[in-house]
């Protein structure tokens, strides 16, 4: 088994590997690192943020530098200021054991003579943006003629960001013989040929991209008119209520536009933009972290860097120019082992676009619906509910509870449901009641996960007490519903996961299959529950504990080739046989003389 010991890293090293609680090298530094530490070369690396590149150049950097001077023997060059910072702690934390090192941060927006100061003291290493690390080489305070190791990192990046002809001017005041270390997530021609105009026969490194096309992120559009744009974003929220997302737009303006909309709307939102002075960005970038803004609208450039790992959605407000941004926009969620999605929402005369985005993720897209306002009600409805029914209760309320019991004293339980629901719900149900679809008829061939608006006429929509917290996705339970149903991919569609339950639809002539389908049918050892999703509401089964409560097991089922659910059919003598979800056809599963008792029939 490879280690950070075989990689041929020191002891001061190993000691902080120890320190930061990394077991296993990742690809990219298991490739890299000895390469680099053992070789006087050029690197091209093609990795994401997130696959543990700035350890894969930042240890061969700290072991090769001779720390006991005070030159300046390294430089990396990040796009944005955040990444910058990011480095710089990183560095410093692998360099913990190692004596006399000092690493400096250069960015804009700081005090340039502070960082002047620390600079004079002797950095080994300066970790810089381009554009201030231009101005203090200019003004004499940087002397980069000594650097032995060059990095450019997010290089794809920098040059989006117009950061070519800095890099150029940079570049020039360092020595020729210099290694040079080229990190990319991808690599358009602009990157080629500043590989090609300032390195010498690079070796070449390449990492099965963590963000890119990896299964954690789900790849979504939504065709929709362009002036119903916006309409969309708020419905995709809305069906989301946990969302916590980055929103891109293309231009500043747009996207001051769009976070003031939904301001305006009552949603915790916030841009992100160049004309925000670096303090008011800070401010923003404090709020989104702690969550008190769930939507973060955001132009690409001030989007890089962003480095926070729970973000559930990407929301592709409009497409970037650059179809080869759409990598680092959907790399922003499913990160940290999380799963995340990246939804478009697309007009027709850009659809074609989709396409060409599958080509360089490597994934295909799922064409969905955008949710209808009754769908939207209905999600925050039972969103609602199972929160109630996972909220501690707060004692504190306790001496207030007789006199509130006076005033809500004449209501029964039902009523009081119905009361409470209300209270929250009016503003939903006001604003959707009449509600028009939004989609428009998707001609572009692609697969799609929904079975587009055509099917919604006559369809059946299904509650099963299935969600997230069992460890299902929706394209799982898509999968879960087809294996037990023996329906196709076209047939079960409009599936939605929620934490604790989720919905899907089928044609309506298929509601008996599906129910007699799933009858008896357990989950791990949780029989699996099954209703039309409007009769339940109406025959007040919120108080199902099963459904709503915490008590409910992460599943085993995955989505991948050989996983498979296991699930159970129940028989009246309580005795229960396993059977295998994948591959399964339908005459082949056993037959099912009765139901638990528990069940509820129909
Ligand atoms: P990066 O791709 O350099 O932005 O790294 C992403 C995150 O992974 C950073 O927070 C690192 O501290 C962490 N990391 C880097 N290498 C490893 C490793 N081998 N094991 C666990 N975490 C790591």
């Amino acid at each position: 088994m490879t280690t950070f010991k075989t990689l041929g890293l020191e002891d001061v090293f190993l000691q902080a590997i120890q320190d930061m609680g990394f077991e296993t090298p990742s690809e990219v530094q298991e490739k890299t690192i000895p390469l680099l530490l053992q070789q006087e070369t050029d690197l091209v690396s093609l990795a994401q943020t997130g696959t543990g590149k700035t350890a894969a150049f930042g240890f061969p950097m700290l072991q090769k530098i001779r720390v006991e001077s005070r030159d300046t023997q390294g430089l990396i060059l990040s796009p944005t200021r955040e990444l910058c910072l990011q480095i710089t702690q990183e560095l410093k934390l692998y360099g913990a054991h190692l004596k006399g090192l000092n690493v400096v941060a250069i960015y804009g927006g700081a005090s340039i003579t502070d960082q002047a100061k620390k600079i004079k003291k002797g950095a080994q290493i300066i970790v810089a943006t381009p554009g201030r690390m231009k101005d203090m080489i200019g003004r004499g305070m940087i002397d980069i003629s000594k650097i032995e190791y060059c990095v450019l990192d997010e290089a794809d990046e920098m040059l989006n960001m117009g950061f070519y002809e800095d890099i150029t001017e940079i570049l020039s005041y360092s020595p020729e013989d210099k290694n040079t270390w080229l990190f990319s997530a991808t690599m358009p021609k602009e990157v080629a040929k500043i590989a090609q105009e300032f390195m010498h026969n690079p070796q070449e490194v390449t990492v099965g991209a963590k963000n890119v096309g990896a299964n954690s992120v789900t790849h979504e559009y939504y065709l929709v008119a362009a002036r119903d744009r916006y309409q969309a974003l708020k419905r995709l929220a809305d069906a989301h209520p946990d969302i916590f997302s980055v929103i891109f737009c293309r231009t500043k303006r747009d996207t001051q536009k769009v976070a003031e909309m939904l301001i305006e709307d009552g949603y915790n939102a916030a841009a992100l933009h160049g004309d925000l002075s670096q303090n008011q960005r800070d401010l923003v970038m404090k709020s989104f972290r702690t969550r008190q803004i769930q939507m973060l609208v955001a132009t690409d450039v001030a989007a890089r860097g962003i480095d926070v790992d729970d973000i559930t959605h990407v929301i592709n407000y409009q497409l970037p120019d650059e179809i080869e941004t759409y990598t680092h926009r959907s790399g922003r969620t499913g990160r940290a082992g999380k799963t995340g999605v990246s939804m478009v929402i697309v007009s027709k005369s850009e659809v074609r676009k989709i396409k060409s985005i599958e080509k360089i993720i490597q994934k295909s897209f799922v064409a969905k619906d955008i949710p209808s306002g009754m769908e939207i009600c209905e999600k925050q409805l039972f969103h609602l509910a199972s929160k109630v029914a996972e909220t501690e209760i707060n004692h504190e309320i306790d001496p207030y509870l007789p006199a509130i019991s006076q005033v809500l004293e004449q209501f029964d339980k039902d009523q009081l449901i119905k009361k409470f629901f209300s209270v929250e719900f009016s503003r939903f149900f006001n604003y959707y009641k009449k509600a028009k679809d939004l989609n428009i008829p998707d001609l572009s061939g692609s697969e799609s996960a929904t079975g587009g608006n055509k099917k919604s006429k006559y369809s059946i929509r299904f509650f099963i007490n299935l969600g997230r917290k069992d460890g299902l996705a929706w394209m799982d339970l898509k999968d879960l519903v087809r294996e037990v149903t023996g329906l196709g991919k076209e047939e079960v569609f409009h599936v939605d996961t929620m934490d604790s339950f989720s919905f899907f639809n089928t044609d309506q002539n298929q509601y008996d299959r599906v129910v007699k389908a799933f009858d008896g049918v357990f989950f791990h050892d949780r029989p699996i529950e099954i209703e039309r999703s409007d009769e339940r509401g109406r025959r007040g089964k919120f108080k199902s504990g099963k459904a709503f409560g915490k008590k409910f097991k992460k599943g085993k089922y995955k989505n991948d080739a050989d996983a498979s659910f296991s699930a159970k059919r129940g028989r009246k003598s309580g005795s229960t046989s396993t059977f295998k979800g994948k591959g399964r056809r339908r005459g082949e599963r056993p037959d099912v003389p009765g139901t638990r008792g528990k069940r509820r029939r129909r």
